[in-house]
């Protein structure tokens, strides 16, 4: 079964990293050694090709969705000590095993069916190879649906050189067949520390090959390049990032005056922010709670904790299975929501004796207490769907009169002493990254999105943008939504002349000012 509990999730660059990751690698703080001060004056950019077509008219961390069939303790060598070559006789890769290329093609092939929008835009833009003598050094999670992306790149010029962003997430049939096809791909499920760096110090660092755009998720990978090759940025002429921290890192970068090149924050794209948090949580809070724990949740009570994006998709969801969802807010703007879909919002004192299930969902820290667990009734759930693990207070039930017990994978029973069990649900990290899959046509919108970033910013004539860090044109937000509304056979509505003059618009769009909420 694919993704099975303890998948890799969008568990974000180096924070699956064991402790004792070198100096000057720490993933939260950007250090600039002093000789990083020139970089800033290096010259941007050279020359620049004109904007392709069709997009010249007009970016919580990524997602990893699936776990690896292949067990990576089949084999204790490590890759790095074995030789191995492809097909084709090339070694310009470093793989778990290159045998299980057949297989992770298959993986990709399945991942296609969803990814529709992205095919089309290979289709659209083949012919005109957009990407034509970009030298991409990439760093995500290696799963079935980046290698849609990567082989999109490809087949739009780009040569590619790919590590992984987080140690566990990579499927290492996927790299395979990546490897196969000519990709210059260094991950495997399962690397340590130093892996993780040399994997991305050999994308990086190759003799007669210099990368000129960088596609990052988690703001290692250009962290290592201002830490290493500084010189590497004369070169490369735009960093797409995808997570939150790694645009964190950049705008700290722009603030410190020591960004050196333009770069596209991803992650706060329209198109990413609305299905990644809504519909993405809508469909995979429920997958989550299923495989851990088999709960069925007619009539069960649940207490879902913050009605942004993430608890508006997870009460959607649990309500539509007859669940019976109270809210905690903050906010009364969204309280006043909660109150207007049909929701009860409540204290969670007020609740927290009755409920079966506890999904906190704010971004917030302690919003679930020692004190709230102690009064939760025997076999309540408890998991989280929002930032990291601060939300729940799992460290405050490692205590010696409470019992863990493993029951399952990501399933933690935590025991009172007079015998009561809460259910514990991934240690409170995201539950839906850590037990289930994310839907790939979510991907495959944040995919399309990263390659847009990339054939602007390659493409985009001298001078549009600078040495900071810049959102996705509104236009290009809408052209991601367009790409995928084949998939449902959609047909938009076009604007009459008389109506666009009527409402001060393009026919074209963007239909939106930038204020606009969705
Ligand atoms: P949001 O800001 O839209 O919603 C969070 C809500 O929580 C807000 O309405 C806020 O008022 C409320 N809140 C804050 N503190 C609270 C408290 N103590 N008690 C009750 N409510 C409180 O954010 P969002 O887009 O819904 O994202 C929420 C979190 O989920 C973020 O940390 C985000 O990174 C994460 N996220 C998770 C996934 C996933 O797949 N699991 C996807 C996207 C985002």
């Amino acid at each position: 079964m694919k993704g099975q509990a303890g998948a890799g999730g969008r568990l974000g660059g180096p924070r699956d990293l064991p402790p004792g990751r070198p100096p000057g690698a720490d993933p939260q703080q950007i250090q600039f050694a002093d000789d990083m001060q020139e970089f800033t004056k290096f010259p941007t950019k050279t020359g620049r090709r004109s904007l392709s077509r069709s997009i010249s008219q007009s970016s919580t961390d990524s997602y990893s969705s699936a776990a690896s069939y292949t067990d990576s303790s089949d084999d204790e060598v490590s890759p790095r000590e074995k030789q191995q070559t492809n097909s084709k006789g090339s070694s310009n890769f470093c793989v778990k095993n290159i045998k299980q290329a057949e297989f992770g093609r298959r993986e990709i092939e399945i991942a296609e069916q969803d990814m529709s929008a992205l095919i089309s835009l290979r289709k659209r833009a083949q012919g005109e190879k957009p990407l034509a003598g970009a030298k991409i050094v990439g760093c995500t999670h290696i799963t079935a649906q980046t290698a849609v992306l990567i082989e999109t790149l490809c087949a739009l010029g780009a040569q590619c050189r790919w590590s992984a962003c987080n140690i566990y997430s990579t499927q290492n049939e996927v790299a395979a067949a990546l490897a196969e096809a000519g990709v210059a791909v260094f991950a495997w499920k399962g690397e340590s520390e130093d892996d993780f760096w040399w994997c991305i110090d050999r994308c990086v660092n190759m003799d007669g090959w210099q990368a000129n755009m960088i596609l990052d998720d988690g703001g290692d990978l250009t962290h290592w390049v201002y830490k290493k090759y500084p010189n590497v940025f004369k070169k490369i002429r735009g960093i797409v990032e995808e997570s939150v921290t790694g645009v964190h890192r950049l705008y700290q970068l722009s603030k410190a005056g020591k960004l050196c090149v333009p770069a596209m924050n991803v992650n706060d794209s329209v198109t990413k922010q609305k299905f990644d948090n809504l519909y993405c949580c809508r469909e995979s809070i429920l997958d989550g709670l299923k495989r851990t724990t088999d709960v069925m949740f007619g009539g069960k009570q649940v207490v879902v904790c913050g009605y942004g994006e993430v608890g508006k998709g997870c009460c959607a969801a649990l309500k539509a299975l007859g669940a019976i969802v109270y809210i905690t807010e903050i906010d009364p703007i969204c309280a006043l929501q909660a109150c207007m879909d049909g929701f009860r919002v409540v204290k969670l004192n007020e609740v927290i004796r009755q409920v079966d299930v506890v999904i906190t969902c704010t971004g917030n820290k302690n919003v679930v207490t020692r004190e709230h667990l102690d009064r939760m009734k025997n076999s309540c759930i408890v998991c989280n769907m929002g930032h990291s693990n601060t939300e729940i207070d799992v460290t405050s039930l490692r205590t010696p009169e409470l019992t863990w017990e493993r029951v399952r994978s990501q399933v933690d029973h935590v025991i009172w002493p007079d015998g009561k069990r809460v259910v514990l649900l991934a240690e409170g990290r995201l539950l839906n990254l850590s037990c289930s899959t994310v839907p790939t046509f979510v991907l495959s919108i944040t995919a399309t999105t990263q390659a847009l970033a990339l054939i602007e910013l390659y493409n985009a004539p001298e001078g549009r943008y600078k040495q900071d860090v810049y959102l996705l044109p509104k236009k290009m937000d809408e052209y991601v939504a367009s790409l995928h509304l084949p998939s449902f056979d959609a047909h938009l509505t076009e604007l009459t002349d008389d109506q666009a003059k009527y409402l001060g618009l393009n026919k074209n769009g963007p239909f939106k000012p930038n204020y606009y909420r969705y």
